[in-house]
């Protein structure tokens, strides 16, 4: 059996544990790898090795830590189908959807490329009499990134790249249920040229995490799953003085107003809803149609039903599995719930088993209509292949339900009228809108910007606001005495 290596001072070697968590194949649930709990002597090292790097990464030219941003690109897109194939065996996802997970994290090394740019400080000449100010951007020291199963590509890629361009250092813990694909992440980045203990990759669950939390020589934390996780880490990792940005949960909502181009639709929320079987952060869970485009709702339904789940090698399937038997079960009661308390199951994917993986985590599409702010289906977020429908008579009773929801990660509305859109994008109370496009996902040169229960902190990943998440500004006024030296105390605190 295969065991995953971690990744410390840049060796690849296998834990001392003796406690594994078994890595598997979605699709039938059989084991494929084992992921070791590593143990505190091993989490230490991680930390040392990173403690003991930043004092020569830092000083590295950022010309060179671009370059070795250039070179892993490059690998990156080189290994684009090997990579997906490895997240496709331990995900499910299918392989389109795998070279894509892989594809938006490429994108965001693209950023870190540009890192020597989004360094530069600021400078005013002259703010008295001879005197000038100017900062600089200066990294941080060790920072440490705690990822999700959902996309084991992407998500670390939002993190490390980013970080490690500023000139810090980084211990990555990745999800237990896939880390095939962060390991294969971090086996290209030192072929890229990451020297020792730039990078270094840990495996586990909580009790691997919580050093990540309270260790001094840690100085941020980046994090994204689920509430009550992002939650415990935030308090964890403030209270220890780091500073700490948290991606949690979302219930993302589109509108669809009675004008909307009714073909663009229904094609869209396809697989924007039960696309990858829900299990993506800014996939539309509720669809609240206004007015006359309720009636579009059965034909939405007829075309969701077709959709079939299927092995990621299949090019005809839609989605794939669910990452657990633990993620189906809940996903099979939340949709039992939406039953039992009154919405109507158009589609109902409770049942969907594949012929010869009837082992596996499989769960067809499913539709709801009639569903209220009430039912458990809308409260919670079910992060399966299911489809919330519900009906507002106009827009600004579809703005309230949308802000009166916790979560806040994106959302977006279908309308011909300007006027409707610019309303909704305006008053909306979530940080990432979408104007007839479903998923408005932000390339990295802006940043991933949910609000409320979706985020905990202020700065966000990638773009401009991860290069000030993980790092300090210094500012400098600087005074250079020529000829006669002003003479006697200077008593104030005013420059001139
Ligand atoms: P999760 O919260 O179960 O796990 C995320 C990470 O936290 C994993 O590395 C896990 O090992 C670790 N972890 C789990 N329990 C912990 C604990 N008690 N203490 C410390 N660490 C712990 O999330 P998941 O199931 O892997 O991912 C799905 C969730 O992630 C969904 O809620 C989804 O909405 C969310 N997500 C959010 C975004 C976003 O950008 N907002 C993006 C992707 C996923």
């Amino acid at each position: 059996m295969q065991k995953v290596p971690l990744l410390i001072n840049g060796e690849f070697v296998q834990s001392s544990c003796d406690s594994f968590i078994d890595v598997t194949n979605p699709a039938d649930n059989s084991v494929i790898a084992q992921a070791p709990r590593a143990t505190d002597a091993e989490m230490e090292a991680a930390i040392a090795s990173a403690e003991k790097a930043f004092e020569t990464w830092r000083e590295v030219p950022v010309t060179q830590r671009a370059r070795i941003m250039m070179r892993y690109q490059a690998l990156l897109k080189e290994h684009q189908e090997d990579i997906a194939k490895i997240l496709a065996s331990e995900t499910g996802k299918t392989f389109d959807d795998a070279k894509g997970d892989v594809w938006r994290g490429i994108e965001v090394v693209e950023q870190a490329m540009n890192v020597p740019s989004l360094m530069m400080g600021e400078t005013v000449e002259n703010v008295a009499r001879g005197i000038d100010t100017y900062s600089y951007i200066q990294p941080l020291g060790v920072c440490a990134g705690i990822t999700p199963f959902n996309f084991p590509a992407m998500i670390p890629l939002w993190m490390f790249p980013m970080a490690i361009a500023c000139g810090n250092t980084f211990v990555l813990k990745p999800s237990e249920q896939d880390p095939l694909t962060p390991m294969k992440l971090a086996e290209l980045f030192r072929e890229a040229g990451a020297p020792d203990g730039v990078l270094n990759v840990v495996h586990g669950g909580k009790e691997q995490v919580e050093p990540l939390l309270t260790d001094p020589r840690i100085k941020a934390v980046s994090f994204v799953g689920s509430v009550p996780v992002g939650q415990h880490i935030y308090r964890t990792a403030t209270s220890h003085m780091k500073r700490a940005q948290c991606f949690a949960g979302a219930k993302n909502h589109t509108v669809i107003m009675p004008d909307a181009n009714k073909e663009h639709v229904l094609n869209n929320l396809v697989g924007a809803s039960v696309g990858a079987a829900g299990q993506r952060c800014m996939a539309i869970s509720v669809a609240v149609f206004v007015g006359e485009s309720q009636k579009w709702i059965p034909e939405l339904a007829e075309r969701i039903s077709k959709v079939k789940p299927g092995l990621w090698d299949d090019e005809n399937a839609g989605f794939g599995p669910l990452i657990s038997p633990q993620a189906k079960a809940r996903v099979l009661s939340m949709i039992e719930k939406g039953k039992e308390q009154g919405a109507k199951c158009l589609v109902d994917g409770s049942d969907f088993t594949l012929e010869g993986y009837e082992n596996g985590n499989w769960i067809g599409p499913t539709v709801f209509s009639d569903v209220t702010a009430e039912m458990d289906i809308y409260k919670e977020e079910i992060f399966g292949p299911v489809l919330s429908c519900m009906g507002a008579d106009s827009l600004e009773d579809a703005l309230a339900l949308v802000n009166a929801n916790p979560y806040g990660n994106g959302t977006s509305i279908f309308t011909n009228s300007g006027p409707a859109a610019r309303k909704y994008q305006r008053e909306v109370t979530v940080g990432q809108v979408g104007i007839n496009i479903p998923i408005p996902v932000p390339l990295p040169f802006f940043s991933f910007t949910g609000w409320k229960n979706s985020f905990y902190g202020d700065l966000h990943a990638y773009g401009k606001q991860a290069i000030r998440f993980y790092s300090e500004t210094k500012t400098i006024t600087s005074r250079w005495l020529e000829g006669d030296i002003p003479g006697g105390p200077n008593m104030t605190i005013s420059l001139d």
